[in-house]
């Protein structure tokens, strides 16, 4: 049956099994997994300013971010550090193409990092993966069976602890950890369905995510064009192919290499595709091949697509500038909304129920007085108000604890007969610590 990757023209798999490779680019992906898993792994143990570097408490809907304090009503920052985020990859992606997933993506960098690496180390290389794979099932093939997913299931666990230190507190995991899981079921059944979502994408789904789920991989045509750097292989060099000892051919001497390593399963001589997730194990390879043949490295390599064709490259183009563009007014949106965000809210809202009475000759409007400390610290606040109308309410001062709010019940109220047609009643609030103050208005309603 012919297939151009891991999935057959009829839609069934050929699992992929890939050759060792090594080489430079394998190297330097190495070393930057280890980084990455090691940051991935720090993050929820680093605090600034006492508080988690990133934590999002989703129990008391509060978040952490490189030490500044956010609540609900700050979510809206979410959407343009999101929006930001994805302007950074399409520029990433428009200039260098997919950097991102054979580089930094959570799917290559756990799956060739860790559990590739057990396989390999429990059954071997290709060759070996093979013949066990087509051998009966005998007392070996059952014990490396029975290590390599119960390694799988180890670090899946492991994976699916960390990611939830990011969403629980690390003191709560810890204690989670020491109890039993009835005492804490919910936190217990999110980790058993995270950590069953990660093994079956690592011990099976794999290449599978990118060419099937992944929406990033389909984007690639829209995102790149003829001057993005990719991993091409170099036609004109290369072509036409031939055995070593053929004097007629080019530099490929078709040997395969680039794609037995090739984890989708394609072959980079058919061209740029969408199924490459740029992961240079094909021009470590073939570098390899070429010394070994006494040929030039670089037959398949880093280049662009105008590159490869000998045409001249050009950084600069219209889509980097759109791209540059889109990225700083975006940046600067968000750095607008967080430096207008105040440290605390402090709000005058109707309460629930009819808009006014009117009793003995005076007109009453009940409120509610709604104030929350944003920041890590406690705080005080004193209230102040102004308008026609004489505002009744429990305490002028309030000290609250980091992240908690109030509401306090207030009413305004004024003589009928004075009462001209709607005003407002305007609040003023501040935080004595800072100063910083703000200010709130509500109408005050009559007859
Ligand atoms: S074609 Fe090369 S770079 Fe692309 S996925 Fe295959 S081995 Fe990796
Ligand atoms: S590894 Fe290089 S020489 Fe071998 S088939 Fe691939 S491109 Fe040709």
């Amino acid at each position: 049956m012919q297939f151009k990757s891991s999935i057959r023209t009829d839609g069934s798999r050929e699992k992929v099994r890939i050759a060792d490779v090594a080489g430079r680019f394998t190297k330097a992906r190495q070393i930057f997994f280890y980084v990455l898993m090691v940051i991935y792994a720090l993050v929820p143990f680093i605090k600034v300013n006492g508080k988690p570097l990133i934590f999002i408490d989703i129990l008391h809907r509060q978040f952490f971010l490189f030490g500044f304090t956010y609540n609900a009503q700050d979510f809206y920052l979410v959407f343009f550090l999101l929006s930001g985020a994805l302007f950074t990859l399409f520029y990433i992606t428009a200039v260098a193409g997919r950097l991102w997933c054979g580089w930094a993506c959570p799917q290559t960098v756990f799956l060739e990092g860790v559990f590739r690496r057990i396989e390999r180390l429990v059954e071997g290389p290709k060759s070996e993966q093979l013949l066990l794979a087509q051998s009966p099932w005998n007392f070996k093939k059952i014990v490396k069976f029975i290590i390599k997913h119960f390694l799988f299931v180890i670090f899946a666990c492991a994976v699916s602890h960390i990611f939830l230190s990011y969403f629980v507190s690390m003191d709560e995991l810890l204690s989670f950890v020491r109890h039993n899981p009835h005492e804490h079921w919910v936190a217990f059944i999110w980790m058993i369905s995270i950590t069953a979502v990660i093994y079956f994408n690592y011990a099976w789904f794999r290449e599978q995510l990118c060419l099937i789920v992944c929406p990033y991989g389909k984007m690639q045509s829209a995102l790149t064009d003829d001057d993005t750097l990719v991993i091409g292989y170099d036609a004109l060099r290369g072509e036409p192919r031939g055995k070593v000892s053929d004097s007629s051919r080019g530099a490929c001497i078709n040997c395969r290499r680039c794609v037995d390593v090739c984890p989708t399963g394609i072959d980079i001589r058919n061209g740029l595709q969408l199924e490459c997730i740029g992961c240079a194990n094909c021009i470590d390879a073939c570098d390899e091949i070429m010394d070994k043949v006494g040929q030039a490295r670089g037959l398949v390599r880093y280049d662009s697509l105008n590159g490869l064709l000998k045409k001249p490259r050009h950084i600069l183009r219209p889509r980097i500038y759109l791209y540059t563009v889109l990225f700083f007014v975006g940046l600067a949106v968000f750095s607008f909304f967080l430096f207008k965000r105040h440290t605390f809210e402090a709000n005058i809202l109707r309460a629930p129920g009819i808009p006014y009475v009117l009793t003995e000759g005076k007109i009453r409007n009940q409120y509610l007085l709604h104030v929350i400390n944003k920041t890590a610290e406690k705080a005080k606040f004193t209230f102040k108000f102004s308008g026609e109308a004489n505002v009744i309410i429990p305490f002028l001062e309030i000290e609250l604890g980091s992240l908690e709010e109030k509401r306090i019940p207030a009413f305004a109220e004024m003589d009928a007969k004075k009462f001209k047609g709607q005003f407002n009643i305007i609040l003023t609030s501040t935080n004595t610590q800072t100063g910083e103050v703000v200010v709130s208005q509500i109408p005050f309603l009559g007859p």
